[in-house]
């Protein structure tokens, strides 16, 4: 007898043991309705009448999307995206090549077709090998929540610029925790949780709040959105939808995307 089969035989013989030996593990209550209440909660404790999750198949290995996720690149086409051109330049769609979208200069931001508001988002991002610039100007792009909340792409490997710029950053407003940058060339991954900003109107009600795990690493855990993305002013709320686009943006400057996903979400 093979080496697995005597394995498998052996495990199959512990399983049916274990069923005879311990009836009580079977047939189990698969929830109760005698539990006291959850405070602050409608469901009691281990309630039977408690609706499950959705299942969600996940993807077939770390970084890829889910089943319930809304690719918007998966490096075949530009489907999902828009571009706005800038300063009376032409838009431009960004080059596609080789599995990613790279900026075209003057192009414009990359904006989605479709809107969101709270969401976790997935993408993944490389700097120019050869530098754009120093400071602000190298590789410098940025995830748009909304079109408007910048969480900071720079290539901040060796590149000395102000703490609330850096790759990992809400702009402006909280520098990252670490910096846990890749050389340039080599592909930085971020995933992002947003919960939208509430609007009554024209009045705030509750501000954004954003968590970014860069490269596998907590940058910024759950952090209060100040206002819109501004340069050497603070930044201010003004009301918008509960869902805007998403938006990539041109800074002049190539860097490359690809892998990006979106789950719809509401908080
Ligand atoms: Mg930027």
């Amino acid at each position: 007898m093979k080496r697995r089969t005597i394995l498998s035989s052996v495990l199959a013989g512990t399983a049916a043991m274990a069923q005879t030996k311990n009836p009580k593990r079977f047939n189990q209550p698969t929830g109760y309705s005698d539990t006291p209440i959850i405070p602050f909660q409608r469901w009691k404790v281990h309630d039977i009448d408690r609706p499950k999750p959705a299942i969600v198949t996940p993807a077939s290995a770390p970084g890829g999307a889910p089943s319930d996720a809304i690719v918007l690149l998966d490096g075949k086409d530009l489907s999902h995206w828009t571009f706005a051109g800038k300063r009376n330049k032409p838009q431009a769609p960004w080059k596609l090549e080789n599995g990613y979208m790279e900026v075209t200069p003057g192009g414009g931001d990359a904006v989605t077709k479709e809107s969101f508001g709270d969401m976790q988002l997935h993408l993944e991002w490389s700097a120019s090998v050869e530098p754009s610039g120093d400071s602000q100007w190298r590789s410098n792009s940025g995830v748009l929540l909304m079109g408007r909340y910048e969480i900071q792409v720079l290539d901040s490997y060796e590149n000395p610029t102000y703490a609330d710029g850096q790759a990992g950053a809400v702009y402006g407003q909280y520098p990252p925790m670490v910096n846990p940058i890749r050389k340039p060339g080599e592909w930085n991954v971020y995933d992002l949780i947003f919960e939208a900003p509430r609007f009554n109107g024209s009045d705030l009600v509750k501000p954004g709040y954003v968590t970014l795990i860069f490269n596998g690493v907590l940058v910024q855990h759950r952090k209060e959105i100040l206002g819109r993305m501004a340069h050497r002013v603070n930044g201010t709320y003004e009301a918008h939808a509960p869902e805007m686009p998403l938006a990539l943006q041109d800074h002049d400057v190539p860097v490359r995307f690809r892998n990006i996903w979106a789950r719809k979400l509401s908080f």
